[in-house]
């Protein structure tokens, strides 16, 4: 069964790409490279055999091509979109151009050619700074903090009044925490670009002496030792968890929102402390000013994608920082060869 994976040379597109492939189904991989590199479908390759890639932007029209030529996609799930939350204020056309057409054009295409499900990639931005915690699917949606929190908001509406139109189509918003770590043969990855804006690579990159050293945003939060808590989630249970609802829909499954977290909240310091002592690295950190427009603190309450999906994150804070070490490694290696 032939799965449209939108983004599937980004982190949570790649990784998933090689889940659905090693449950059975057949994934085409439409990216256009914008935000990835070629050498992934080499990674990807490497672990799961031959995958079909289209390189084009899935916000034109030239989208459709890929629907005519692959007879019979049975749903898609789509990842492609703009993420870096600062880059996303200084280019909000850009920003809603890319996210917000791209899951129209992409919506389209599904009608027209009696795609019945999709899976789209959300995020626990939408929650902003959650007034009770853990946040449940029924929290409320905060005004987002940036403007790709805002195209995450649009573009879940844009889905769930496609479905409140009688559309024949099933849909599942799937809201990440943070999504961490890399497969563990460390043959995929994350791939920032420049200066990583996320804390995991990082800290990574301070442990390889690719960064100075690392500024953690804030010691006076509201936590236990002051810095924020945010839901880590090894990307491999995240990538799992969309073969799950996938399946989920074709039994037909009917709750349309999902939180993808592990339930359970870590600070900035315990990441850092627990990177230190599972990779016996030592870490070159400092504190500095807080990060404007972070949240204090969040983490999901995961019990609906257990209930409904059968899902459960089952790999631990300590591995998902392993194999985000480890992957650090193999690109140190890569870059020095
Ligand atoms: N963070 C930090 N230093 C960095 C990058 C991130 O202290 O160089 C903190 C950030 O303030 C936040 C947490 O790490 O509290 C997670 O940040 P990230 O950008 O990875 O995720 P998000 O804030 O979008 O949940």
């Amino acid at each position: 069964m032939k799965v449209l994976v939108t983004g599937g040379a980004g982190y949570i597109g790649s990784h998933t790409v090689v889940a659905l492939r090693e449950a059975g189904y057949e994934p085409i991989i439409v990216d256009d490279f914008r935000n990835s590199e070629k050498k992934v479908l080499e990674g990807i390759e490497s672990l799961v055999g031959q995958v079909t890639c289209y390189e084009l932007d899935c916000s034109r029209p030239v989208l459709e091509e890929v629907f005519r030529r692959e007879k019979n996609i049975h749903a898609a799930i789509h990842f492609a979109a703009f993420k870096a939350v600062a880059e996303s204020q200084e280019k909000p056309l850009d920003y809603y151009e890319n996210n917000i057409l791209s899951t129209i054009t992409l919506l389209r295409c599904l009608l027209k050619y009696q795609v019945p499900y999709i899976v789209f990639s959300s995020s626990a931005t939408v929650y902003g700074e959650p007034d009770t915690l853990p946040v449940t699917e029924e929290s409320p949606r905060k005004p987002a903090r940036s403007v790709y929190g805002r195209t995450k908001q649009v573009c879940e509406d844009i889905i769930l009044d496609t479905l409140k139109s009688g559309a024949a189509l099933r849909a599942i918003l799937l809201r990440y925490f943070n999504p961490i770590g890399a497969h563990p043969s460390a043959k995929i990855g994350e791939l920032p670009r420049g200066i990583p804006n996320n804390l995991v690579p990082f800290v990574t990159q301070t442990a390889a002496g690719w960064q100075k050293e690392l500024v953690i945003f804030g010691r006076d939060y509201n936590t236990p030792d002051g810095t924020p808590i945010r839901d880590y989630i090894h990307v491999m249970d995240l990538a799992e968890a969309h073969v799950a609802a996938l399946r989920y829909l074709e039994r037909g499954g009917d709750k349309n929102i999902m939180n993808l977290g592990t339930g359970k909240g870590n600070s900035v310091l315990e990441i850092v402390k627990t990177f230190e002592e599972v990779c016996g690295v030592k870490l070159n950190y400092r504190f500095g000013e807080r990060r404007p427009g972070d949240v204090e603190k969040i983490w999901a309450d995961a019990t609906l994608a257990e209930k409904e999906l059968g899902f459960k994150a089952k790999r631990t804070l300590a591995e998902a920082l392993l194999d985000a070490w480890k992957w650090q490694k193999t690109l140190t290696l890569n870059q020095a060869t």
